[in-house]
């Protein structure tokens, strides 16, 4: 997909929110917005930081190619444990001070208590493996991808931001309050799942019902999902650290018409193949309905700092809803942002070119937004395909989009704060994310639940997740750390 420059000021957010979801899309990228900025970061730092202990550290950890394959049996449990090992080795004082537990062999639960023991939690996720490298894509990277180089202003590799980056600095800044003498009253939860990018069912699925049988309910979880975008144009050339408040839901449907079948010499008037056809088109004509008001939080914390002829649009979607929806239907990563999306992705019919198939399929996958469900989904291609097409779930993974964490609490106050303190030039923005993380399995059991990573981007470095030439500026580091510290220092 390409980037967008020329657009009307009244498309603006339609810009916007795509910049935001880049992170999921490769955007054409720009030289000129690649460059580091270090503007501030000094002043954001906390006192005796060692931002280059994070970049070795951080190196060292994309030395140990966790891989996460589809196929389980591929992934080598070694590679997990040797980050075990290696967080073992260089967090002492972490593993002196805290409960360390091993959760299905692979997974981390490590606990700081607290002095209040009735304060609940305060939970820091991440994850450990890391998606593979693309075959054919090698050559794209500048540098090898599990070797962990720092050349150019910055550190790079597979996992530098998904999802190492934030690991190594949640154990740095843990060590390093514990050297500072830090005592928390809130409980400290640290969970560091091992199969994230496969689903997290084996990892951060277990530790959840760990936390359920033990009767924890953390009262604010942070984990992946958000970052800081170095501008959001064209509505405003400041800044925005998204803060993921929700995410969306998952459900395959598998369409199946059937029919006499028999031979292709006396064809009936309507085929399994054309039955099939028309119930697909009728799914992409038909959408689900689009909610544009979920974008209100964004917008309103967007608004004081937009051109003021745009305040109005954004600040009465009550009015503005249905150019907005318009808007943004144009482009298909700002209309994933504002409905649940139907994707057809696999169709099958027909085995020999002179034979009438039986039966012919289509999966649908759909990523749904938050206020629709599951159920609604079925009940919207039931009605759209019509009673001859039989419709059924499809695959294992069935996921309800997640409650949206609220942007009043105490703990998004708590958060906010902290965010600011280490990002000060940056608008804290909340905003839905279209994919799921290992955080879900812990939405229902805790209090808000948000997605934050400390690390500053334009829209084609965050669009290098699960793709080629992953990095982290180095101009990051010490203000990665931190914000954990701040975090900690502010919610405990
Ligand atoms: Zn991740």
């Amino acid at each position: 997909m390409k980037r967008t420059t020329k657009v009307a000021i009244g498309a603006a957010w339609t810009v916007a929110f795509a910049a935001a979801v880049a992170a999921t899309r490769r955007l054409s990228e720009s030289g000129a917005t690649d460059v580091p900025l270090s503007a501030r970061a000094d002043a954001a730092e906390e006192g005796g930081i060692d931002g280059d202990a994070f970049l070795t550290h951080l190196a060292e950890a994309i030395r140990l190619p966790t891989v996460a394959f589809e196929e389980r049996e591929r992934n080598d449990p070694q590679e997990i444990l040797a980050v075990h090992e290696y967080l073992r080795s260089t967090y002492p004082l972490v593993h002196e001070r805290c409960t360390v537990e091993t959760i299905n062999d692979l997974s981390l639960l490590i606990t700081w208590g607290g002095t209040d023991r009735d304060a609940d939690p305060l939970l820091l996720m991440a994850h450990m493996d890391v998606v593979p490298i693309e075959p054919g894509t090698e050559d794209g990277w500048d540098f090898e991808p599990f070797a962990g180089t720092v050349a150019n202003g910055f550190l790079w590799g597979r996992g530098t931001i998904d999802d190492k980056g934030p690991l190594i600095a949640i154990m740095e800044a843990t060590e390093h309050l514990m050297r500072a003498g830090f005592e928390p009253e809130r409980t400290v939860i640290i969970s560091f799942g091992h199969d994230e990018e496969i689903g997290g069912a084996q990892g951060a699925g277990l530790v959840a019902d760990t936390l359920i049988e033990r009767d924890i309910r953390p009262w604010l979880v942070i984990d992946e999902g958000g970052g800081v975008m170095d501008e959001f144009p064209p509505l405003t050339d400041r800044s925005v650290a998204l803060v993921k408040t929700a995410e969306k839901g998952f459900i395959d449907v598998k369409l199946t018409a059937t029919g006499e079948g028999g031979h292709s010499s006396v064809p009936p008037s309507e085929s399994t193949i054309g039955a099939l056809a028309v119930a697909i088109q009728q799914l992409e004509t038909h959408q689900m309905p689009a909610r544009v008001r979920i974008l209100e939080p964004m917008f309103a914390a967007l608004a004081p700092h937009v051109d003021p002829k745009m305040r109005p649009i954004l600040t009465n979607l009550k009015f503005t809803g249905p150019i907005v929806e318009r808007m943004n239907a144009g482009s298909p990563i700002a209309n994933a942002g504002i409905r649940t999306t139907t994707a057809v992705t696999i169709v099958s019919g027909g085995v020999k070119s002179n034979v009438l198939p039986q039966e012919a399929f289509a999966i649908v996958n759909f990523r749904i937004l938050p206020g629709d469900t599951i159920q609604d989904v079925l009940d919207h291609v039931r009605k759209v395909v019509g009673p001859d097409i039989t419709i059924e779930p499809h695959g294992e993974m069935r996921v309800e989009p997640s409650l949206v964490s609220s942007t009043e609490s105490d703990a998004w106050n708590v958060l906010a704060t902290s965010i600011e303190e280490s990002f000060p030039e940056a608008i804290v923005t909340p905003w839905t994310l279209t994919a799921a993380t290992d955080s879900r399995y812990f939405a229902a059991f805790s209090g808000d639940v948000y997605g934050f990573a400390p690390f500053t981007g334009s829209d084609g470095e965050f669009a290098r997740i699960h793709g080629t030439g992953e990095r982290v500026r180095t101009s990051d580091a010490g203000r990665a750390v931190s914000f954990f510290c701040r975090l900690m220092r502010n919610a405990c």
